[in-house]
């Protein structure tokens, strides 16, 4: 990345009441499209997640950001006045995953695939021809989807 790169701000967004606003100083990778149960609980149908590096990542307000622990190793950000569910990390820290409806458009973001397929609901079919892996780590961890 340039130091060009980290200067521009490439994304804007935040959740439904305003709680939550930030902007994203890198470009973003294309969309990770997630099927795993935790995703699709917190998400409500799938969820998908673009990419940040946490430090490019400002917060303009983080009143009603609040974590959930989803697993040993992973955490989720919400908020906790109007229920979007934006952020997904690792608790050791790492790649931030973003959710894509969080941004403000346009975004310029594509999706580029599927993954943990093999726990996508019984209420929908993936059509889209897109590349489809049955398991995977999670979407954060994939910096170049392919
Ligand atoms: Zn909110
Ligand atoms: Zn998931």
């Amino acid at each position: 990345m340039s130091d060009n790169d980290e200067k521009k701000r490439h994304a804007t967004g935040g959740c439904l009441c305003g709680g939550i606003r930030f902007e994203i100083y890198q470009p973003l990778r294309p969309v990770v499209v997630c099927h795993c149960k935790q995703c699709r609980q917190t998400a409500g149908y799938f969820n998908g997640f673009t990419v940040t590096l946490p430090e490019n990542l400002v917060f303009i307000n983080d009143d009603t950001l609040t974590w959930y622990e989803s697993s040993e190793e992973a955490k989720r950000g919400f908020c906790n006045k109007c229920g979007s569910s934006i952020f997904w990390t690792y608790k050791s820290g790492g790649n931030m995953g973003v959710a894509p409806g969080s941004l403000d458009e346009p975004t310029g973001l594509r999706t580029a695939m599927h993954i943990f397929t093999e726990f996508a609901g019984d209420y929908y079919e993936i059509t889209d021809g897109l590349p489809e892996r049955p398991g995977q780590r999670h979407p954060d961890d994939i910096l170049e989807p392919g």
